[in-house]
């Protein structure tokens, strides 16, 4: 179902305002975690006024260590409702958990699959059966042949509206937190009609690189992208060192619609 040679044309996802895919480039900003709610609002409000169309923040985090900060839950996916509702941005969230989908549905606009859950086939098929878009994260060490095959899972339950998202993959090279590979992009628009979004915020770990791996994954045709902003990187509740500030976001969305409109 995710397959070109089924589906010639590229599928438009349309979430709101937001939309990835033939032609549409979806900018989703905003931090690795909801941390209260007057972040969350001020955060939104910053990412739309610089072009942005949906809003990212996690409020069920998959942390490595189980003593890092595991997100708001259930008070977090109120503030991200309420971050909509004085924006208009489509809400992106991650969903941990099957018995956790309704839970989120409730209040998000797009389910994010975490990359440590793409082969979770119950969750896959859990979101597969539900109504919102889903934004299909890569795992770390997973191949396209399996990225594409998880993609099937969540198509074969019902579900038309899915993004793959390339965030990097685990290499033996540790100037970046992952290898943030951009051939995805043509190779997966050769094989599949689905849209394509690049994270280069978790594909770098450094918020140095951030700026020039979006402008070259929007050269390189991707669909979308998935970006974290944070007013005080230094200072965020999670992944601080691969935000981008206001002023950063800012002067990557100029570039990018300059780069896009030259394509
Ligand atoms: C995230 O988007 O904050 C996140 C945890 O990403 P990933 O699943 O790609 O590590
Ligand atoms: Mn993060």
């Amino acid at each position: 179902l995710a397959s070109r040679e089924v589906r010639p044309e590229s599928s438009v996802i349309t979430v709101g305002g937001f939309q990835a895919g033939g032609g549409h480039l979806g900018v989703a900003a905003g931090p690795c975690s909801v941390e209260n709610e007057e972040q969350i609002v001020e955060v939104a409000k910053a990412v739309k006024a610089a072009g942005a169309t949906g809003l990212r923040g996690g409020a069920f985090k998959p942390r490595t260590s189980p003593y890092s900060f595991q997100g708001l839950k259930e008070d977090g996916l109120k503030m991200l409702a309420t971050a909509r509702d004085e924006t208009g941005l489509a809400v992106f969230t991650e969903v941990m958990s099957p018995e956790e989908v309704d839970l989120v549905a409730k209040y998000a606009d797009v389910l994010q699959i975490g990359a440590r859950n793409m082969q979770n086939y119950r969750l896959l098929e859990a979101v597969g059966r539900c109504d919102k878009a889903v934004l299909l994260k890569r795992g770390p060490s997973a191949t396209m042949d399996e990225f594409l095959l998880a993609a099937e899972y969540i198509l074969d339950g019902g579900n038309e509206r899915v993004m793959l998202c390339e965030r990097g993959i685990r290499t033996f090279e540790a100037h970046t937190r992952f290898t943030l590979p951009l051939a995805s992009v043509p190779y997966l628009h050769s094989k599949s009609h689905l849209p394509v979004i690049i994270d280069p915020s978790h594909g770098t770990g450094h918020t140095y690189m951030v700026h020039d791996m979006a402008v070259a994954a929007v050269a390189a045709g991707a669909d979308g992208l998935i970006i974290e902003v944070h007013p005080d990187p230094p200072n965020a509740a999670s992944d601080g060192y691969q935000c981008q500030d206001y002023a950063q976001f800012e002067n990557t969305m100029r570039r990018i619609q300059k780069v896009q409109k030259a394509l």
